[in-house]
């Protein structure tokens, strides 16, 4: 399925009338997709390969701004370093020491948001709560972090969703509390982003509202 312009404005009108930034995810849709998404005015896209986000990157408008929403392997940032305007999924410590790394190669500050773990399945990625207030963002040379992410359970009890939201905006404002350089709260995509922003979401993921179902 195209993109759908339709469903992309309301979004887009419903986001604006809250101050929500809305990134577009792109992920294997083509290249022809997101340039009508671009002429619609989209400049934030979301992509979640490292690979796909290079060859988009290298082919389509330069102010285009790439956020990496995926789970990120250690031995790629270096690929992206250069090139991602905001890499949404740092869920290790590991992984924020290595883009510390390349960043001060290339002489970069990286932004970042740190994930969190909200949700009960076990599979999603991202820090405790412990493992989060044991991490001073501040203390990064090369890597700028601006504020959290997190992916609610996969399910259609609202409630479940709307709880885990609630509790990763308790954690934003407290760790924004913490340190005043925090202001992104990245938490919403098709099926929940309404009720992320009830809770306090300042920028939502949305995919297939926006570019219809994806096949993969
Ligand atoms: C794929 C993806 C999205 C978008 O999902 P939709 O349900 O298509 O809106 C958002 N966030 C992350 C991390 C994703 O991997």
């Amino acid at each position: 399925m195209p993109f759908l312009p339709d469903n992309y404005r309301h979004i887009r009108k419903e986001l604006d009338e809250c101050g929500v930034s809305l990134v577009a995810v792109s992920k294997f849709k083509s290249q022809a997709d997101i340039v009508q998404a671009y002429e619609a005015g989209q400049y934030d896209f979301g992509e979640n390969y490292v690979q796909e986000l290079i060859e988009k990157q290298k082919a389509l408008p330069h102010d285009i701004r790439w956020h990496f929403i995926g789970h990120l392997q250690t031995n790629k940032v270096k690929q992206i370093a250069t090139l991602v305007y905001l890499i949404h999924g740092v869920d290790s410590l590991k992984l924020l020491l290595e883009i510390n790394k390349q960043g001060q190669k290339i002489n970069r500050i990286i932004p970042c948001l740190l994930q969190v773990h909200i949700a009960q399945e076990e599979t999603k990625f991202g820090f405790d709560e412990n493992e989060l207030f044991n991490i001073d963002p501040e203390s990064f040379s090369h890597v700028e972090v601006k504020g959290l992410m997190g992916m609610a359970s996969f399910t259609d009890k609202q409630d479940i969703v709307r709880a885990e939201f609630k509790n990763l905006h308790r954690l934003y404002s407290l760790y924004k509390l913490q340190y005043p350089s925090i202001h992104i709260l990245s938490m919403g995509m098709s099926n929940d982003y309404k009720i992320a922003v009830e809770e306090g979401s300042n920028m939502v993921r949305i995919g297939s509202l926006i570019f219809g179902e994806r096949k993969a």
